[in-house]
């Protein structure tokens, strides 16, 4: 791309980079919400749960207790301690605290990830369909995204040979969330342990495993991949706060990986950013430490709703949809619309269905172009049942009228 610089105050960088797809679209819903109109928002990936009362307790003990000062850029001692115990206690992973560093939130760590990993031109492979913000964040730290799919068919899940045929000599990781984030698949132990094989050929390749979901899954253990003995040295595994304990507005996040991708993360921080929010810190070190009893219960509110919205899905002619094993999003295959109108709107794509919808139904999902999955319409269920039975009668109504 040619420089802007003499025309425009602005860079390059920030010129060629997507806006957020999903923020934008969760914005577009405010919108028309405050032209009257009674939107339902099942664009935004946000718990729509309060967090917890303990952890709200835990975060006003701190400030009562005066701590309200620089912490140190990785993280509080106390806090990183409760993540080295957390990734022992419940994952199987060994990370010392001197290899975490807490951010403001996980898209930060794997900004930093990115940040301090990739030179200009190194390639990273993210596992399609992938959560937006991967490959924007990659460009922009100068490497190159290179993207490995699989559809609903497959339940959007790529296998070893596939991610193996897009690994060159430049490829600095590969980069996937499960549960993912925008299909709800979960990569099975099994399904890792063959990925993490696989990279025994091609040694100079990292695993960067976004985990944020781990603890909304309906078919069993949340299994690392950072446990697989091949890729064990060479995994960074990111988590945090916000989906786990209904967290998003407190801005926390964290990683784990080997010592000189840690102190590299931390150098990086402490140049942009420096430690996260001191409260927010001491809220997260006792979430850690607490029983998991209110993060089990909206795992279970979250497996209902999932219910609830596929069957109403499946009942919609045209829609293929299947059943997602994580997080909280559903991602039907709506090609079925496109080129249909409804003799004022032609839906072309599935841009132009998330729009549709929005107008004719007041319904916010985020299209699937964003996630590398132009077929496909991602529609968060973390809102009430009512909510979600409203939402999937007003879109069985707009959808029936696209012919
Ligand atoms: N990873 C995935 C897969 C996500 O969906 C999100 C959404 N928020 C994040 C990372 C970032 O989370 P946060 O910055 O709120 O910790
Ligand atoms: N990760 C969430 C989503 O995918 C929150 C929005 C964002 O951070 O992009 O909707």
């Amino acid at each position: 791309m040619a420089s802007t610089t003499a025309t425009s105050p602005l860079s390059d960088r920030v010129t060629s980079m997507e806006e957020s797809a999903t923020l934008r679209m969760a914005q577009l819903g405010r919108e028309v919400m405050a032209q009257g109109h009674d939107v339902i928002s099942l664009s935004l990936g946000e718990p729509d749960f309060d967090t917890p009362e303990h952890i709200k307790d835990a975060a006003k003990r701190a400030l009562d207790a005066g701590e309200t000062k620089y912490t140190p850029v990785p993280g509080t001692a106390q806090l990183r301690k409760a993540i080295s115990d957390k990734f022992k206690r419940e994952n199987g992973l060994d990370y010392a605290p001197s290899q975490i560093v807490v951010s403001t939130g996980a898209k930060q760590s794997i900004a930093n990830v990115c940040y301090a990993m990739l030179n200009p031109g190194d390639e990273a492979v993210i596992l399609g369909p992938f959560w937006v913000s991967y490959s924007a964040m990659v460009e922009v730290a100068g490497g190159k995204a290179v993207i490995v799919g699989a559809g609903i068919d497959r339940d959007y899940k790529v296998n070893p040979d596939e991610i193996a045929a897009a690994i060159t000599d430049r490829t600095k990781f590969i980069l996937f969330s499960s549960p993912c984030n925008p299909t709800g698949s979960v990569y099975s132990a099994e399904e890792l342990a063959a990925i993490s094989k696989m990279l025994a050929d091609y040694p100079h390749v990292y695993v960067v495993s976004d985990e944020i979901y781990e603890h909304i899954n309906f078919v069993g253990k949340h299994a690392s991949i950072g446990n697989c003995p091949e890729v064990k040295d060479r995994t960074i595994t990111v988590n945090g706060f916000s989906k786990g304990f209904a967290m998003t507005g407190w801005r926390l996040g964290y990683l784990g990986a080997p010592q000189e991708i840690a102190d590299a993360c931390n150098k990086l921080q402490g140049q942009n950013t420096s430690g996260a929010n001191s409260i927010a810190q001491a809220a997260g070190a006792h979430a850690l430490n607490s029983d998991l009893g209110p993060t089990i219960a909206m795992k279970e509110a979250f497996a209902r709703r999932r219910e609830l919205i596929i069957e109403g899905l499946e009942k919609i002619e045209g829609l293929k949809v299947n059943r997602p094993q994580g997080a909280f999003y559903i991602f039907p295959d709506v090609s079925h619309f496109f080129g249909k109108s409804d003799g004022e709107t032609t839906v072309n794509d599935a841009d132009d269905l998330a729009a549709y919808l929005l107008v004719n139904a007041h319904v916010a999902t985020v299209t699937g172009d964003a996630f590398g999955a132009p077929d496909c319409l991602r529609i968060s269920y973390a809102a009430s049942e009512e909510q979600l039975k409203e939402a999937v009668r007003r879109i069985d109504e707009a959808l029936g009228r696209l012919k």
